[in-house]
């Protein structure tokens, strides 16, 4: 008999890992930004000013929104200037929410944009007539369920009927695949259990999810990941189970034409207008390899970043390839780490010929030369007891947990009697 005391959350015990913070990016150069922490509400409660709120439908465009709402396409263009070093605006789809604020003088002064419930981007207008972007992010916290399942056909139908989302499956593939091959090595009748944590504001799901262990059992043999705070995967022993990433997206290093520098004034306006990535001073035609296993998650063409690349490692890691020449990929293809994926080149707006590449630990930017990745190295050593109680912890979770109902956890650990 297995009682659940009410929940646990991955926040709350001590030899639980915290989850990474997740801060609100503002610009500094708005200390104002820095406390207000409801999204929802700025626009709306100035008196003085009017916002319409408009839902993305099937064909719009950004121009075709603009236009409708009265909004002047000049300013659309600085805002989509603004947006180069984040391509927020690049996610709009059917549903997305917008809001356009204008002023008593019925001028255009802000774009909102909703990117799920706990998250909102900023364009608003500078006394000189430029756009700036804020991000606020109202606190979230992660509830955590048990799903099980046995072998039945193929993994990932086995999976779907336990409950994993097609990205969760494509997770769990990724940290296993090392170990095991999914097409030739299971039964039918092995068993597998997933941890699966929702993001949580106080009251709704993000639509975020994150895979916090695994384990598949082949026979005798049981494979497992946990995840650690650094974003990393180990197995129950501490072994990194996920192959190390490249540091460079090229073949050799290059000259970095412009450094990360979430603090670069900008050369015109003297305003802070951050660099998110590293600038490489490659050839046109220069080979980009991806730094790391991963699925294509965009592809795209912006007038200021030109052709571009994101690529999805899998739950903390992301990275970033712009002003592209050539891209050899397709929008949700599987890629290996070290394959290549575009030619460089100097499309959009650009000053010469470069790669900018980025790199995205936890949905925030890093400086991708020098940012601590996977190394395939075993945990540290002065966490490795902490991590090794909290694996067998989730372990027994996972074995105990009744295969039928899925479990929600959160808050406080499992009891069993
Ligand atoms: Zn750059």
């Amino acid at each position: 008999m297995v009682l659940i005391a009410s929940f646990w959350s991955t926040q709350s015990s001590s030899a639980k890992i915290p989850a990474l913070p997740v801060e609100p990016l503002v610009t500094p150069t708005d200390p104002s930004a820095s406390v207000e922490t409801l999204p929802d509400t700025l626009a709306e409660s100035r008196s003085d000013t009017r916002t319409q709120h408009h839902e993305v439908q099937p064909g719009d465009t950004l121009s075709s929104i603009f236009s409708r709402h009265g909004a002047p396409t000049s300013d659309l263009y600085k805002i989509m200037e603004t947006d180069v070093e984040y391509l927020a605006l690049e996610t709009l789809q059917p549903g997305t929410q917008l809001r356009l604020t204008f002023d008593n003088q019925d001028r255009f002064t802000e774009l909102a944009l909703v990117l799920d419930s706990a998250r909102t981007v900023f364009y608003t207008r500078t006394d000189d007539d430029q756009f700036e972007y804020r991000r606020m992010e109202a606190d979230t916290h992660w509830v955590s369920e048990v799903l099980r399942g046995s072998i039945e056909g193929s993994f990932y139908v086995s999976a779907v009927k336990a409950g994993l989302t097609a990205h969760q499956i494509a997770s769990v593939n990724q940290l296993l695949e090392h170990r095991l091959n999914f097409r030739r090595d299971l039964r039918a009748g092995d068993q597998f259990a997933v941890i699966i944590s929702h993001e949580m504001t106080d009251d709704q799901s993000t639509g975020k999810t994150r895979v916090e262990a695994v384990s598949l059992k082949r026979g005798s043999r049981t494979h497992t990941a946990f995840r650690f705070e650094d974003g990393n995967y180990y197995d129950q022993n501490g072994k990194s189970v996920l192959p190390a990433f490249r540091r460079w997206p090229t073949q050799t290093s290059y000259r970095v034409s412009s450094h990360f520098n979430p603090r670069r004034k900008h050369p015109v306006t003297g305003r802070i207008s951050p660099h998110n990535g590293v600038d490489l001073a490659t050839p046109i035609g220069t080979p980009i390899f991806s730094t790391g296993d991963g699925i294509v998650q965009r592809v795209g063409n912006h007038p200021f970043a030109g052709k571009y690349i994101d690529i999805d490692h899998g739950n903390a890691y992301k990275t970033r390839y712009l002003h592209l020449h050539k891209i050899l990929v397709k929008k949700g293809q599987s890629i290996q780490r070290g394959e290549r994926i575009a030619l460089s080149g100097n499309t959009g707006r650009s000053t010469g010929p470069h790669l900018h590449f980025e790199l995205h630990v936890n949905g925030r930017p890093v400086n991708p030369l020098k940012a601590d990745i996977p190394t395939a190295a075993d945990i540290p050593s002065e966490h490795a007891k902490a991590f090794k109680e909290d694996a067998s912890y989730k372990l027994a979770v996972m074995e105990r947990a009744g295969s039928r109902s899925n479990l929600m956890l959160a808050g406080a650990r499992v009891s069993f009697d």
